[in-house]
């Protein structure tokens, strides 16, 4: 029995460890050639889609490891490396890493060169939950490939010695590199950190050869696991980066701005998404030239000699001009509700109705609020023209909202405030949006305030009867809006489905912006308790269930054609979905060509979520991951 582990992603960090504990199982491992040609030509034959260069080459790698008759292939899911840079609290890994498995379980061409889906060994890995986790993960795939689990755990603890080991390694080397470039800087000479994460800086063929070129020019390169990034906090300015490498890249700013003669060259991927919004970070807080450098498949060589040539250059001048004008460190600045209620009026970016609903219950809380208009722009310049890279649709869409306002006369930083959301622990780029902007509307001179939502009990602890009030007001719009879309293709007079819409949605905005219609806390616990036991309450129609049957009856009193039309389900994006403007109006546009469509609501998104919590929530609970247990590793 073989198990091929394939090279590239995460193979420089988690060899160390799966290698021996497969071994140590009497399980025989084969790993991918080198990174070469014909492994890259047959990923960017086999990649289903537009994904960036590592990916496409780990397609390469997984092609090889069938070729070399590998009986199984492993590829875990590790969401989560388990080592933040110092200071961070997670360590996630970007989301086409984490998600790599079932990247390679869609991709045809794998499948009919002989990829078994049932043999591709994915357990999911959360780093952080410590090692009992780990080794129940572990135990379930050595159990699917029908071999005893009985000495998983000592496998597993030999491959951790050897993975403390090898880090050790690079730790112990790291201090004499690093201690190495104070005779070029005596000399001042320059030195270049390649910041680059391992599967790329490590490999020549994915890095088009960029290393052996700095060398080649004579000059020393040093890769980021080899400098003492690890002894730097920057949490508390950069607070909200839960990317690992991320971590490193912007920890390493700092070590470029405090060594005058090392320099940056950032190597990244077109179509890489964390990078996209780490990059500008990274612009935000650098002082000195920086080079970066965006490659693919079609990259060659003689452009990355120029723009190396032209950045060793630059270089020498700012070392030779002998005086240094610093740049602006810019810190993201983001507060919490409670630092602006009652003194600032906040700014909600457009989405939809349920981005009303939200703000009428702000204000029905004492939270002044309101709804920014969507920018006529619909080239979005503004968002487009401080922002670099290929960042997300949202992104652009809620940014352009919030420069169009600041262009108004009425725009005061004083006065108002902006809400962006967020997450805390990513792992997409959503959770970036709010430190980007906090970064460039400083660097454009604006100091306006940046609210944000992240896990409960931080910044954006609002209470249970709030946050009820925004569910059945969010809930309330999506049903009407379902009304809309299943009557609007119907109609025989034209606008009469939105007429009703309008009245209701105002109905209900009205009603959720009044403070009267607060729910207290006995009423807050017994509007949960209705909706797990509906039976033992009265049948009452609450307040929004009233305005919502009364919508029902006049939707249903539309005059209607008896067409039969087709039905067009859009899912996707959460806010691609659900802005007209972001979605080109897709949903009109269906309707004219004579379909009636069904709209995703936007509480699937959020139940999704709260499910997929509960999930991981009960899967950490019955692993008891108290301290006592985890000792005994
Ligand atoms: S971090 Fe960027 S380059 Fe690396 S796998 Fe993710 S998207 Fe691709």
């Amino acid at each position: 029995m073989r198990v091929g582990i394939p090279r590239g992603l995460l193979f420089n960090d988690f060899s160390p460890l799966f290698i021996p504990f497969f071994n140590h199982l009497g399980i025989e491992t084969i790993v991918s050639d080198e990174t070469n040609r014909t492994i890259i030509n047959r990923g960017l034959e086999i990649v289903p889609a537009e994904y960036c260069f590592p990916i496409k080459v780990a397609y390469g790698h997984v092609d090889d490891l069938l070729k070399k008759g590998a009986d199984y292939i492993f590829i875990p899911h590790i969401a989560n490396t388990g080592k933040p840079t110092s200071g961070y609290k997670y360590s996630v890994a970007c989301l086409w890493t984490q998600s790599t498995p079932d990247l390679i379980k869609s991709a045809p061409k794998l499948i009919t060169e002989g990829l078994i889906q049932n043999n591709l060994l994915s357990p999911s890995l959360f780093f952080d939950w410590g090692l009992n986790h780990i080794e129940d993960q572990m135990k379930k795939t050595i159990a699917k490939m029908g071999y005893n689990t009985k000495n998983v755990r000592s496998a597993l603890k030999e491959g951790l010695v050897n993975k403390i080991k090898f880090d050790k390694q690079i730790e112990n080397k790291t201090k004499d590199i690093f201690n190495s470039i104070q005779e070029k800087c005596k000399n001042n000479e320059p030195i270049f950190l390649v910041m680059a994460r391992p599967y790329t800086a490590y490999d020549a063929n994915v890095n088009n050869d960029i290393v052996n070129k700095i060398l080649d020019a004579g000059y020393l390169a040093i890769p980021l696991e080899f400098t003492p990034i690890g002894s730097i906090d920057i949490s508390k300015q950069m607070p909200k980066m839960y990317w690992v490498q991320g971590q490193n890249k912007l920890t390493a700013i700092e070590l470029l701005n405090a060594n005058r003669n090392l320099f940056g060259i950032d190597i990244t991927y077109f179509a890489c998404g964390p990078d996209a919004q780490i990059n500008q970070q990274m612009r935000c807080r650098t002082q000195k030239p920086f080079l970066t450098i965006e490659m693919d498949e079609h990259t060659g060589d003689a452009g990355i000699d120029t723009r190396l040539q032209a950045f060793f250059n630059t270089v020498k001048s700012y070392l030779g001009i002998g005086f240094e004008q610093k740049s602006k460190v810019f810190n993201v600045k983001l507060k919490g509700l409670n630092e602006i209620k009652g003194n600032k009026i906040l700014l909600l970016p457009p989405m939809s109705k349920h981005n009303d609903a939200l703000s009428a219950v702000f204000n029905a809380y004492g939270i002044q609020s309101r709804v920014l208009e969507v920018s006529s722009d619909e080239t979005l310049e503004r968002a487009r023209s401080c922002t670099c890279g290929l960042v997300c649709t949202p992104y652009l869409h809620t940014t352009e909202a919030m420069l169009n306002f600041m262009q108004k006369p009425e725009f005061d930083q004083k006065k108002f405030a902006f809400f962006q959301a967020t997450t805390d622990c990513g792992p997409c780029r959503l959770g970036q949006y709010a430190s980007l902007e906090s970064l460039l509307f400083q660097k454009k001179g604006i100091d306006v305030d940046i609210i944000t939502g992240g896990e409960v009990d931080s910044e954006f602890n609002l209470g249970l009867s709030l946050l009820i009030k925004v569910w059945s007001g969010i809930t309330a719009v999506d049903q009407l809006e379902k009304m809309r879309m299943h009557t609007r293709p119907y109609e025989v007079n034209t606008g009469a489905s939105d007429q009703i819409y309008d009245k209701y949605v105002k109905s209900l905005l009205d009603y959720l912006a009044d403070s009267k219609t607060n729910h207290g806390k006995m009423k807050t616990l017994l509007n949960i308790g209705k909706a797990f036991f509906y039976n033992l309450f009265d049948t009452k129609l609450s307040p929004i269930e009233e305005i919502l049957r009364k919508a029902q009856s006049e939707f249903s009193e539309v005059k209607r054609t008896n067409e039969e039309k087709p039905k067009i389900g859009i899912a996707g994006e959460f806010f691609v979905r659900l802005h007209e403007q972001a979605n080109q109006y897709i949903i009109s546009k269906l309707e004219k060509k004579g379909l009636e469509t069904w709209l995703a609501p936007a509480t699937e998104y959020l139940i999704y979520s709260y499910y997929i919590n509960s999930v991981l929530a009960k899967e950490k609970f019955n692993l008891h991951r108290k301290k006592k247990y985890l000792r005994e590793w």
